[in-house]
């Protein structure tokens, strides 16, 4: 486990930066945290520094949000609302760890679909009010993004 600690969104924007330079196809990376707790903030970060030029909002109402990156799509997963109806037979698997990256918002609500081989990462927030504790664990192959960080 490796645990950072960000004073204002740019810090957890250029977190997320730096894990987007180590990411691979098929690669799964799971944000856990309360509302408000920067998982979107993060996202945005992340996507920019993969080459998207659009603006990344948080896809609460239509579930995902795919993304063109220089090299890579990015598929942007908020479960939230999958609380009550459950992830089987709406097609996600044909996104989860496919040829793209998939980052997962609330993906207690998506447990079926995640593989074993993930980035956990999870955001804490604190006082001040800006202040967040971001712990990441690697499992399996991504593993290897963890140490690189
Ligand atoms: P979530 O997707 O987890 O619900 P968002 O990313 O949409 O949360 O919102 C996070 C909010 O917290 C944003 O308004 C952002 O500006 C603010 N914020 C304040 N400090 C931080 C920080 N250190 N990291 C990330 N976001 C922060
Ligand atoms: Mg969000």
């Amino acid at each position: 486990m490796k645990e950072f600690l960000t004073n204002n969104i740019i810090q957890t924007q250029k977190l997320a930066a730096e894990i987007a330079k180590h990411v691979y196809p098929g690669l799964v990376i799971t944000l856990n945290g309360d509302l408000g707790s920067g998982k979107t903030a993060f996202t945005q970060g992340f996507a920019k520094q993969l080459g998207v030029k659009s603006r990344v909002k948080s896809p609460t109402f239509n579930i995902m949000n795919a993304y063109q990156g220089d090299q890579l799509s990015i598929y942007h997963f908020d479960a939230y609302r999958l609380e009550e109806t459950g992830a089987q037979d709406q097609g996600f698997e044909d996104y989860v760890g496919t040829d793209g990256v998939t980052i997962i918002e609330w993906p207690q609500y998506m447990l079926d679909l995640l593989p074993n081989d993930r980035l956990s990462i999870s955001f804490f927030r604190g006082e001040p009010d800006d202040f967040r504790r971001i712990c990441l664990k690697g499992h399996g192959k991504a593993s290897e993004i963890e140490e690189l960080l």
